[in-house]
C-alpha cells in the first residue's frame, strides 16, 4: 500500500476477512494512520483491533533496540531515518542494504535524476559519490 486511501480498497477486497475473529494489531510511525485503519476495520466487523499507542516512534523511545522492532525507522523529514539505540548495542539490527553494492546501510537518498524520478533509495556513501541514482535510473544510464 502506498497511501492511507489504499486501506479502504484493501479492506473492501475482503481478502483480510478471515482475520475478523482474530486479534489484530496495527501500527504506524506516529499512531495517526493506524487510528484510521482501526476504525475502518471495526466498521467492517473485525472483533479485536488494537493499535500501538503513539506509534512506532513512542515504542522505540520506550524499548530502544531491545523491543520487537528491528532496524531503522523511516521518517518523513530530512533525517529520513531514525534509530532507537546505538549501533554499538548488541541488539542493534541493520536491515537496509545499498542498492548498488549490497553493503549494509540505513541512509536514504533522493535519486539525482530529478524531477523525472522521485524515488528514494538506500545507498552507502561510496556508491552515492560515484552513482547518485536509484537502482532503475543507474541501470538505464549504464545501458544508454
Ligand atoms: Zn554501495
Ligand atoms: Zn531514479
Amino acid at each position: 500500500m502506498e497511501t492511507t486511501h489504499d486501506f479502504i480498497k484493501e479492506l473492501e477486497s475482503g481478502k483480510y476477512d478471515w482475520m475478523k475473529d482474530k486479534p489484530v494489531i496495527s501500527y504506524c510511525t506516529g499512531g495517526i494512520r493506524c487510528e484510521v485503519l482501526s476504525s475502518l476495520m471495526i466498521n467492517r466487523g473485525f472483533q479485536e483491533v488494537y493499535q500501538i499507542d503513539g506509534g512506532i516512534v513512542r515504542y522505540g523511545e520506550q524499548f530502544g533496540n531491545s523491543g520487537l522492532w528491528e532496524g531503522s525507522l523511516y521518517v518523513f523529514d530530512d533525517r529520513m531515518h531514525t534509530e532507537f539505540g546505538s549501533p554499538e548495542d548488541p541488539d542493534y539490527v541493520q536491515l537496509g542494504h545499498c542498492v548498488h553494492c549490497g553493503e549494509a546501510t540505513n541512509q536514504f537518498y533522493n535519486c539525482a535524476n530529478e524531477p523525472e524520478c522521485r524515488k528514494q533509495y538506500l545507498s552507502c556513501e561510496r556508491c552515492r559519490e560515484t552513482t547518485p541514482y536509484c537502482g532503475e535510473c543507474a541501470t538505464e544510464r549504464a545501458s544508454a
